[in-house]
């Protein structure tokens, strides 16, 4: 789950990391109270979508302004200006896709002044089954360019869960950004409070782009964009509280309400499937043969009428599904109970584009009945390939 900068920085806070002050606003009312009980003399107003990019960023609305999604400002009357032209607005920066998102809250922080700009991120590195830290002197750019051009320019090490963060940790990230005496003590502070915040939150990313030194000299985090493992939420209601919805996909919040493992993908043959690895072998084939998956779905194991129903429902109110692909293989999951969940998701919702059945295993001569006796129009097919070649003809033929 992700959150937004401004929510991950009062985490971060928690933990005495230093961040600078500042207020969100949901509408552009609030801006000048925010900004005067900030002080100024210099405002950074900033949009607060779960995307990164934001100040190359471009919004859609010639109103917006020229400039991009974050903003300095040296008034009161200008952080107001940028409030009212930044909210509700439509950001596209090279995170969100050319649909971009929708600003719908700002955070105002206390201006500061850089000196430098660092890059530190912390993440759950499979390969070793640790937290692993990244470090660079390249901030306040897109680290994957740097890790293209310049690779010897990151440094990574990985923290022991047994004696977590050491003194030598905090040395290599001093070493590394070229930092002495109270600066790479701060260093060392910084990067235990990071690992502490990471452990105790149960972070699955946390990336701090652009981290700065001020011209006052201190360590400072200018950015920060922190995810969570779903899996721990159920421990941290305080982080499930900062969910935004409005960031998320809603074929996807639908999915999570009925328990359905479903991603949103680009294409046009929506899937049902059971089992991620027979669901990630359908939206090959699909590509193999020419077409896209509009969608991840694994309906599980024990699927119910009422979810298959559900997940059905899900993929045919995707704009984007030219066809539908439903490929099952029955063993713990029934044939018939896949047949009985479509039909009844027909009938509610009807049927718009053609569809393709491929049932296999537990019940399936059952499940075939059921389809057949329906009267539909339903395009049987034997095996996966078979599928796969049926319901891309038939999306080519209707285009
Ligand atoms: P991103 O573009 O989404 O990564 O947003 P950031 O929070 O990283 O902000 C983009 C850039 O704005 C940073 O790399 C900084 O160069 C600049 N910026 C952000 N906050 C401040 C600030 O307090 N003072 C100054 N001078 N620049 C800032
Ligand atoms: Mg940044």
């Amino acid at each position: 789950m992700n959150i937004h900068e401004y929510q991950a920085k009062a985490v971060l806070k928690e933990f005495g990391v230093p961040v600078s002050r500042g207020v969100a606003v949901m509408k552009a009312s609030e801006a000048e109270a925010a900004a005067k009980e900030l002080g100024g003399p210099l405002w950074v107003v900033k949009s607060q979508i779960h995307a990164g990019g934001r100040g190359k960023g471009k919004f859609k609305e010639a109103s917006a302004g020229e400039k991009g999604g974050v903003r300095l400002a040296k008034s009161v009357e200008e952080v107001k200006q940028f409030c009212e032209q930044m909210l509700g607005a439509t950001l596209v920066t090279i995170q969100t896709g050319d649909a971009g998102k929708q600003v719908n809250r700002l955070y105002i922080e206390d201006g500061s002044d850089i000196e430098k700009e660092f890059y530190l991120s912390a993440l759950v590195d499979r390969a070793t089954s640790r937290v692993s830290f990244v470090v660079s002197t390249e901030g306040g750019m897109d680290i994957e360019e740097v890790a293209h051009n310049t690779p010897e320019k990151i440094v990574t090490f990985s923290v022991d869960p047994a004696t977590g963060i050491m003194p030598h940790h905090g040395r290599t990230v001093a070493k590394t950004l070229g930092l002495t005496g109270d600066l790479a003590k701060q260093a060392g502070v910084l990067v235990g409070q990071l690992y502490t915040a990471f452990v105790t939150k149960d972070m699955e990313m946390l990336e701090i782009n652009p981290l700065i030194i001020t011209t006052q000299g201190q360590l400072k985090c200018l950015d920060a964009k922190v995810s969570f493992d779903s899996n721990s939420l159920y421990r941290h209601p305080e982080i499930m509280a900062l969910r935004d919805e409005s960031e998320e996909d809603a074929k996807e919040i639908e999915a999570s309400k009925f328990d359905l493992a479903y991603i949103a993908l680009d294409g046009t043959i929506g899937c049902m499937v059971n089992g991620a690895g027979l669901a990630m072998a359908t939206m090959d084939i699909i590509k193999l043969y020419g077409e896209f998956p509009a969608n991840f779905l694994d309906v599980g194991g024990g699927a119910s009428k009422e979810k298959v129903t559900a997940a059905f429902k899900i993929i045919t109110a995707d704009p984007n599904v030219k066809g539908i692909l439903v490929n099952i293989f029955g063993g713990i999951m029934k044939c018939d109970v896949i047949a009985e969940g479509v039909l009844a998701a027909v009938k509610e919702v009807g049927l718009q584009v053609p569809l393709v059945v491929r049932l296999e295993g537990t019940n399936v001569e059952l499940g075939k009945k059921i389809i057949a006796g329906s009267g539909l129009n339903v395009i049987s097919a034997d095996d996966l390939d078979d599928a796969a070649q049926k319901i891309v003809k038939a999306v080519k033929e209707a285009a």
